[in-house]
């Protein structure tokens, strides 16, 4: 996979999806490569230095001439400073791709679970099954959205759920709700994305229900 280290994206859209969830566009000078679930590097300047932060990217593979981040901000931080103070046309450096989370079998049905903006490389991935690799089989989404941070992303996923009969998706508060709905393990394939507690709490429940080690892949935010 080619690695466009280092370039310059600029940023063409920014879209308030919630209180403090932005949908942000780049543009880049050169198309690029990347798997879906992958992230890209952001070097926010601050000062005299460079600190690096990554984002999953949000859009397809597909989509190779610009990229989407979905960005929880962050009051106070650094890089979310930088994206509420970014306007159209503000240009920032980004490497990478880089990252090992993206579908491993195609050939299994796959239980995707995301806690809030860890939705981002499911984004990029749900696209990619569905509209470029035709995946036919059970691709399930669980949302936990968090009640005081409001729903993201609701007319795109009834879309794709009326246009691919095999794609569903439930969403839910907290984490303990989905561990009451959940009643299938067995032949999936779980990918889990949000902060680290999120991720450890699933995982550690996957595994207690005896869900093997080689089918729970995630990327931990934190
Ligand atoms: C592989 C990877 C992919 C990521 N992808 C995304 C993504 O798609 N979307 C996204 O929004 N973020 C994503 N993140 C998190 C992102 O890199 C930053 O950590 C986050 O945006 C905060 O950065 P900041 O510079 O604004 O805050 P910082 O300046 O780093 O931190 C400011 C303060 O906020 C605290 N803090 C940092 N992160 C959080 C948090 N999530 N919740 C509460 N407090 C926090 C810090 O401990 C610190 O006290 C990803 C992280 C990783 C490792």
């Amino acid at each position: 996979m080619a690695n466009f280290n280092r370039i310059t994206a600029t940023l063409t859209e920014k879209k308030e999806l919630a209180p403090l969830i932005h949908l942000i566009t780049f543009m880049l000078n050169s198309p690029i490569q990347f798997e879906a679930g992958q992230y890209i590097t952001l070097k926010i300047p601050s000062g005299n230095e460079i600190f690096d932060r990554p984002f999953s990217i949000a859009s397809p593979p597909s989509e190779n001439n610009s990229f989407q981040l979905l960005v929880k901000l962050i009051p106070g931080g650094l890089a979310s400073t930088f994206f509420e103070n970014a306007t159209i046309g503000t240009s920032i450096e980004v490497s990478g791709p880089d990252g090992a989370f993206h579908i491993k079998h195609t050939d299994r049905s796959i239980h995707l679970v995301a806690s809030s903006t860890g939705i981002a490389p499911f984004r990029s991935i749900i696209y990619d099954l569905l509209k470029t690799k035709n995946f036919l089989l059970p691709l399930e989404l669980t949302f936990i959205v968090p009640p005081q941070e409001g729903m993201i992303l609701k007319e795109e996923l009834d879309m794709l759920k009326k246009e691919h009969a095999n794609f569903s998706f439930t969403v839910i508060e907290d984490t303990a709700s989905f561990f009451s709905l959940l009643n299938e393990y067995k032949d999936k394939d779980f990918y889990l994305c949000g902060g680290q507690h999120f991720v450890q709490d699933i995982n550690s429940y996957l595994a207690k229900k005896s869900v093997d080690a080689e089918r729970i892949h995630f990327e931990k935010f934190a």
